[in-house]
């Protein structure tokens, strides 16, 4: 029987698992959704109809009721070899993947203030497996552990020093797996070590956030003490100027009121009025649809901007790389950006930008460019899961 990788990745009111075999090949993948929610359902990837769960469930419900259903249909016939979870934050503690015991447990519920609507269902969802595969080696990767290399100048902000000693009010930066795999892949492709390579990656997806990477490690990134600063995103407002809160404040609103529209009622939804998702904003605005195109517009030239300020991290740069939904599958969105940028010398071919997914190295730029600029897939749940199968190995046999 061969080994197996179970992956774990519980997102606010979701979860999503995958089963990947010993050679990182994913054989199976699932999905719950709505958790918390009267009309909480799952499905497996290849399966007919969803599954249901009971009203309200949660995400360790959901999590028993999915490995039931894989080893009901076959699907799982042994334990998993290794688990990986996908876990928010990891403060300050956490500046790699770690095997999971009791004291990293206590750890990541400390973390619990700073991702409230995280940390505590990655926790569910690690008491879960640790209940359905006792003794299988687990491991926590963590979406700031990348970017605990950033220097002092560059995470920290320029408020009253206690409230960083005291509370841990700095910059710690999000979606660290993606931009790690985007260093390993820009310099595989580009046939450099990791360790020799500089790379701005771009992320961007539901969530979006961009990254200064020198010599493979971080040094610059957009998001902030939250997933809330930084880029445009389809429902979080990214860098607004703090004043508002007391012109809102001035205005009656609470500051729960005031935390819920930025994070869930402004990006592209709040521009448009339409809608989050980028592919219809595209198709709105060639219908004539001005607000998206000004949604569109907004996220480009932020982002464009941003291109610029991680520059100021760098000292030189082997390539621009997109990912994400959004940064994989429009050509637009990279063209629109790119345009702003010229100054800096980034130029992209219209012929590869276009038809970029049938070129295996990923280059989007064109000869004058000053910069390569990649296009490269990012796979999140593939990293988790060589670090889950890399951990389990370093476990002696009981
Ligand atoms: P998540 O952050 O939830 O993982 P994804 O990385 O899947 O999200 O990205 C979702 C975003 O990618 C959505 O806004 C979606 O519209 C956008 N997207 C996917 N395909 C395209 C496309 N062809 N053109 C424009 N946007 C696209």
């Amino acid at each position: 029987m061969e080994d197996t990788v179970l992956v774990v990745n519980c997102g606010s009111s979701s979860l999503k698992l995958a089963l990947f075999n010993n050679q990182h090949r994913k054989l199976l993948s699932a999905l719950a959704e709505r958790l918390g929610q009267n009309d909480a359902f799952a499905h497996i990837d290849g399966q007919e109809g969803t599954i249901p769960l009971d009203a309200g469930a949660g995400h360790d419900q959901a999590l028993d009721t999915l490995v039931t259903a894989f080893r009901d249909l076959g699907l799982m016939t042994t334990a998993p070899s290794a688990i990986g979870h996908r876990v928010v934050h990891g403060g300050e503690t956490f500046h790699e993947a770690v095997l999971i015991d009791g004291d990293v447990l206590k750890a990541i519920e400390s973390c619990a203030g700073l991702a409230p609507l995280h940390n505590p269902v990655n926790l569910s969802g690690i008491r879960a497996t640790l209940a359905q595969f006792p003794g299988v080696p687990q491991t926590a990767v963590f979406d700031t552990a990348f970017h605990q290399t950033l220097p002092r100048r560059a995470f920290l902000y320029a408020l009253p020093e206690a409230w960083y000693r005291d509370w841990g009010v700095r910059r710690y930066g999000f979606h660290g797996t993606s931009h790690a795999f985007m260093a390993a892949e820009t310099a595989r492709l580009l046939g450099k070590t990791p360790a020799t390579t500089s790379v701005i990656s771009a992320h961007l997806g539901n969530g979006c956030s961009i990254t200064a990477i020198r010599d493979g490690i971080s040094v610059d990134t957009s998001m902030g003490l939250t997933p809330l600063e930084g880029l445009v995103m389809g429902t979080r407002s990214g860098d607004v100027d703090p004043g508002l809160f007391d012109f809102l404040s001035g205005k009656g609103f609470a500051a729960d009121e005031v935390h819920r529209i930025l994070n869930q009622e402004s990006g592209l939804l709040g521009l448009s009025g339409q809608t989050n998702d980028m592919r219809s904003l595209c198709e709105l605005a060639d219908h004539g649809h001005e607000p998206s195109q000004t949604a569109i517009d907004v996220f480009c030239f932020r982002l464009a901007r941003y291109i610029g300020a991680m520059m100021a991290s760098l000292s030189h740069l082997d390539a621009l790389v997109f990912t994400g939904g959004i940064g994989e599958n429009s050509a637009r969105i990279r063209a629109e950006t790119i345009n702003h940028l010229k100054l800096m010398g980034f130029e992209l071919s219209p012929d590869l930008n276009n038809h970029h997914g049938e070129f295996s190295d990923g280059r989007i730029e064109s000869p004058d460019s000053r910069f390569p600029v990649l296009v490269i897939p990012t796979n999140e749940e593939l990293v988790i899961a060589r670090e889950a199968s890399r951990l389990a190995g370093s476990v002696a046999p009981a």
